[in-house]
């Protein structure tokens, strides 16, 4: 006889693991702003009954009070988004990106896609818009971390590789920038997660949320998420959705590349 099925979860460096036990139940999407501002892009989570979550390693886990009524779970060495928390709720929400295998799972719906970032929409190529310019205005959640950069953000790529899963709990949304033209309004909560493959990845420490990523070779790449209002930018393609989560599917018809 066997027990029930239970699914594996963790963040990026591993100071945060989980198990669910049972299915995993149809995953939300969330456009709303806070999840935009939080994961990077968009957030998606499936509402798991709190008796069927078991924490197996939690020293790196933090709350972040985002509402009277909600709390964001994150790792605060790596900067994953992980769990929204209902005051009250018997469920709780996790990230579909914090699986480490394959989720048996799919989308069950959208929420918030009214309040959708102006470079992507949810199912369909994103609307060809003039460039916009002027600065564009990033900051976390909390507002620990602020930074004004040149806009617009004009090509947007969509990154499926587990790293950018793991981190922004569905996938990572980011346009190239200038470093240099970078300037922190504020920065005393910023962290650095230096990644595997000689990258960093910025986030907040106080609040979780995704903020840049710099390769090894230096180049550097926003988090759309972070840009608070209009970014001037469209998605154009999908990168490394070999390594994408078996609960979505790509739809908005934009090229997808197997690597990048
Ligand atoms: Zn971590
Ligand atoms: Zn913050
Ligand atoms: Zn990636």
């Amino acid at each position: 006889m066997s027990g029930p099925e239970i699914h594996r979860g963790s963040c990026r460096c591993g100071h945060v693991t989980f198990e669910v036990s049972g299915q995993v139940p149809p995953v939300t999407i969330c456009h709303c702003s806070q999840c935009r501002n939080w994961s990077g892009h968009i957030f998606a989570a499936a509402p798991v009954p709190r008796a069927a979550l078991r924490l197996t390693r939690e020293d790196g886990l933090a709350w972040f009070q985002s509402s009277d009524h909600a709390r964001r779970g994150f790792c605060r060495d790596c900067g994953a988004s992980l769990f929204w928390s209902g005051a009250g709720e018997a469920h709780i929400a996790v990230a579909g990106g914090a699986f480490d295998g394959p989720t048996g799972s799919r989308v069950g719906r959208h929420i918030f896609t009214e309040y959708a970032g102006d470079y992507y929409t949810p199912a369909a190529p994103p609307p060809l818009r003039a460039p916009r310019g002027g600065p564009l205005e990033g900051r976390c959640l909390c507002g620990g971390v602020a930074f004004t950069l040149p806009g617009p953000a004009r090509s947007v790529t969509a990154c499926h590789c587990v790293q950018c899963r793991k981190l922004s709990g569905h996938f990572s949304a980011s346009f190239d920038a200038d470093e240099a033209a970078l300037t922190y309004r504020a920065r005393a909560t910023l962290a650095e997660f230096a990644t595997p493959d000689g990258g960093t990845r910025g986030h907040c420490r106080d609040c979780g949320s995704s903020l840049w990523f710099r390769a090894r070779d230096g180049s550097f790449a926003v988090e759309a998420g972070a840009i608070r209002g209009a970014t001037g930018g469209q998605m154009e393609s999908h990168i490394f959705v070999s390594e994408k989560g078996d609960y979505y599917e790509i739809a908005d018809g934009l090229p997808q590349h197997a690597a990048w």
